[in-house]
């Protein structure tokens, strides 16, 4: 581990201007970036803290939705009344990933920014890894690729994002407010996290500087029914082999609205326009929810160990929408 300097910026104007400094990289709850760096798997020369610059504050917005600060950290936000009334899924799916005494340091902002699980990039051993080492080739392609991407992947990576709770932002249709010298921008989640292509280190579109500062969650009809379904290989404590976000919007049980987000699949959560699409304006039926499951994975391609992940993503889309079904009818 090289070593670094770390500063603790005193309020948002401190933290973004210390960030014009060569090397300078956000840190707040540290859960990932200081285990990369312990790693050797990452390098930053500056450790600018943001964990004390006010944050963390979780409030309503005018329209009935919420807005989250970057430095909220994933137990509060799991357990706040609000989050838990009105998002249901993302609080499920916080408390699903990794252990309590994580979730209790690690943040919006961290989770959003948390890097792929990949063994061959997380251990310095491994020569070939193109997100690490850009140009070295990808040793998952022919190596060891089970927990690897069915959807989106690309010649040079087959990673995934590891989050959960990206993949119920994902569905929840949330938008990331990043914050720099020049300005704010907002930024739709599903555009936020990028395939690999052929620049596969790039995670995020975020810029050199910026800093997330919230996430905003927008107005939804989908509280009463929904349902954050994980599949992994032991019961905690452990990432997506596949992962649902399913939310649906019902009347008189035929469907109005629905969202559905695959996690553990791709190197961003996995949305699709027309699987939605297909579902609404129908009863919900295990036949409708196939045929939803059938869009969602269009196109799904698997490696030597991976091939189960495209029936079992179907099977879990299914299942998920009918729990969600199943949980609305009895709230
Ligand atoms: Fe590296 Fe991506 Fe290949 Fe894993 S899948 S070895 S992260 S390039």
């Amino acid at each position: 581990m090289q070593s670094m300097f770390y500063e603790r910026a005193t309020d948002r104007a401190h933290a973004l201007s210390l960030a014009q400094q060569a090397g300078a990289r956000f840190i707040g709850g540290g859960t990932n970036l200081l285990d990369l760096a312990k790693g050797d798997v990452e390098h930053p020369a500056r450790l600018i803290d943001i964990s004390r610059i006010g944050l963390d504050q979780i409030g309503e917005q005018p329209d009935g939705g919420l807005l989250i600060g970057a430095m909220a950290r994933n137990s509060d936000t799991a357990n706040h009344p609000l989050v838990r009334q009105r998002y249901p899924l993302l609080s499920q799916a916080l408390l699903s990933g990794a252990s309590p005494q994580l979730r209790n340091m690690a943040s919006m902002g961290g989770n959003l920014m948390q890097r792929t699980r990949c063994g061959y990039f997380t251990d310095t051993a491994f020569d070939m890894c193109n997100k690490r080492l850009p140009g070295s080739g990808c040793a998952a392609r022919e190596g060891y690729n089970r927990m690897h991407a069915i959807l989106g992947a690309s010649p040079s990576c087959i990673a995934v994002n590891p989050s959960d709770m990206n993949v119920a932002l994902a569905a929840l249709d949330a938008r990331i407010i990043v914050a720099s010298s020049k300005g704010e921008r907002t930024i739709a989640i599903g555009d936020f996290h990028r395939l690999p292509g052929a620049t596969p280190q790039v995670d995020t579109v975020l810029l050199p500087g910026e800093m997330i500062v919230a996430v905003a969650l927008p107005a939804s009809p989908f509280a009463r029914y929904a349902h954050y379904l994980k599949i992994r290989d032991r019961a905690s404590y452990a990432f997506a082999l596949v992962s649902v976000a399913a939310a649906l919007d019902l009347e008189g049980g035929a469907v109005r609205g629905a969202r559905i987000a695959l996690g553990g699949v791709a190197h961003k959560p996995w949305r699709v326009a027309a699987a939605e699409a297909a579902l609404v304006g129908q009863p919900l039926s295990d036949q409708s929810c196939q045929k939803a499951a059938a869009l969602l994975t269009a196109g799904a391609h698997g490696f030597k160990d991976n091939q189960f992940k495209i029936k079992l993503a179907q099977r879990a889309v299914v299942r998920a929408l009918r729990m969600a079904e199943q949980t609305g009818a009895r709230a």
